[in-house]
């Protein structure tokens, strides 16, 4: 038996973050992992391995789209899928071994096995149990199901078998429209896959700023991904190796039926919480199936915590990674915070589509009077001169004090482009702060602060 001031168990974003920096404030850390590499399911099966997919059929999309446009001839690239798997599964090997070499160079132990919970104060590996002054719940998530789909990772997948298929489907089906079904969409659509995405709602990324959720679906479309919303999927059959997807339209019970090579899951994630035994040590949970915790992290068991995807708010991994900080911060007798309302959330496709604060929608729910300062990537010189001009900022400000209040982006870099506002949100600023701010030119960030021109005066390139 080893004791330690803190155990963590799970080294996702949210576990290594909080295990580094607890270490840092000189406490004696342990994660449990039960999987071989660290990093949790963003590095090994989530971020990371869709990152290296996307960026690498963007690129053979630009070679096929862009490249004769700007004089660039000659034979065009193949897909060897085996070796763009190599270099997906390299990337993610890279990725997970600097957290172990970050383990090492912190004086983090990690204790290798699937933990539970027999006591507070206790956590069980193996035939080992340890003991902390403070536990932390940071499991993770995993794919939600649905009801009359059996998942088998090859035929009817989820992210994880859609990240590592046999082969590049000839067809596939996209159960459900958000973040990770499209970005996985894309991948395989610009692989050649004829891609069709089924949605139970009337529009795609549910929570989005609307007008930038139709914008993202025509460019989609355009693209080659179909779409049929509002439709309940009923049922996968598989046959020999095929699957037969079923579902009803939900404005008249129409029923279809589609055949596709592959079916992917993906209708949102729920936390993993098996096995650690919380039943019996009679922790609070939340209608949804998370843990429930405090503005601290802590849960109704003096000394145990949780974070990330484990509690409620958006599964994002930098989300997971904020209260592991905050929560380190807390343990060692600081004063850890995370800012709920300045958490952005990003899609990699091309274009990217990136959101921070508030939605219109969300604005005019809640009865507040705002501006709307718009501008399009076809005023863009950058942009435009990269064939990326498809898209727009869109910043919401306060009508009377102009501060920022939120910020839609779907262009070039908006994934990037998006942490301006985010800074500028956690100063409090106008939106006038960013537009009086000089933006280099041609960059795509002239974009944002044409955007915070059009909540004043006006945007010049307009
Ligand atoms: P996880 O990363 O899920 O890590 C939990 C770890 O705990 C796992 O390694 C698990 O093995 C371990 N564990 C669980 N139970 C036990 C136990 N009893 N004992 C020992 N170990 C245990 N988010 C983004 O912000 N950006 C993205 O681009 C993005 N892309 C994604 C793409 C895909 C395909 C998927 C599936 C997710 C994506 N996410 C993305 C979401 C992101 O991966 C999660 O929000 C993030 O990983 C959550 O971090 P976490 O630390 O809470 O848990």
């Amino acid at each position: 038996m080893a004791s330690f001031d803190v155990i963590i168990i799970g080294a996702g974003p949210g576990g290594y973050v909080c295990a580094i920096r607890a270490a840092q404030l000189g406490l004696k850390v342990a994660v449990v992992e039960g999987r071989d590499t660290l990093g949790g399911t963003c590095l090994n099966v989530g971020c990371i391995p869709s990152k290296a997919l996307l960026h690498a059929t963007h690129s053979l999309h630009e070679t096929h789209e862009n490249f004769a446009k700007m004089g660039l001839i000659g034979a065009s690239p193949k897909v060897d899928w085996a070796r763009m798997q190599a270099y997906k599964d390299d990337v993610v090997s890279g990725n997970t071994k600097g957290i172990e070499f970050l383990f090492k160079k912190n004086k983090v132990t990690w204790l290798k096995g699937w933990a539970s919970i027999p006591a507070a104060g206790q956590v069980k590996v193996g035939d080992e149990v340890h003991e902390a002054k403070s536990i932390v719940i940071a499991t993770g998530s995993e794919a939600a199901s649905l009801p009359g789909v059996t998942v088998d990772e090859k035929t009817v997948v989820t992210s994880t078998g859609a990240l590592a298929l046999g082969k590049v489907p000839k067809s596939l089906l996209v159960i459900g429209a958000g973040v990770i079904g499209l970005e996985m969409g894309s991948v395989y659509a610009r692989l050649g896959a004829e891609v069709t995405v089924v949605e139970y709602l009337d529009a795609i990324t549910p929570g989005m700023d609307a007008e930038v959720a139709k914008a993202f679906q025509r460019i989609l479309a355009k693209q080659g991904l179909k779409f049929i919303l509002g439709a309940a999927v009923q049922g996968v059959s598989v046959t020999k190796g095929k699957a037969k997807t079923t579902w009803k339209l939900r404005k008249d019970e129409t029923e279809a039926i589609l055949e596709t090579d592959v079916v992917l899951v993906a209708t949102g994630r729920k936390p993993h919480l098996a096995g650690l035994g919380l039943d019996a040590l009679g922790v609070e949970m939340l209608p949804r199936g998370q843990v429930k915790t405090d503005a601290h992290f802590a849960t109704n068991i003096k000394g145990l915590y949780a974070i990330g995807d484990a509690i409620t708010g958006p599964m994002l991994a930098h989300k997971a990674e904020d209260e592991g900080m905050a929560l380190a911060e807390i343990l060692a007798g600081k004063a850890g915070h995370v800012n709920y309302a300045v958490i952005p959330g990003v899609v990699y496709t091309t274009p990217e589509v990136a959101t921070v604060g508030q939605t219109e929608e969300q604005l005019k729910a809640e009865g507040r009077a705002y501006k709307v300062g718009k501008f399009s990537f076809m005023g863009n010189a950058r942009a435009k001169a990269v064939f990326q001009a498809e898209g727009f900022v869109k910043l919401l400000a306060d009508k009377a004090t102009d501060r920022i209040l939120g910020c839609h982006i779907i262009g070039p870099g908006a994934g990037d482009l998006i942490h301006e506002v985010c800074v500028a949100m956690e100063f409090g600023a106008s939106a006038q702060d960013l537009a009086l701010t000089c933006h280099a030119h041609p960059t795509y960030s002239e974009a944002v602060r044409e955007a915070a021109l059009a909540c004043g005066d006006g945007a010049i390139h307009a």
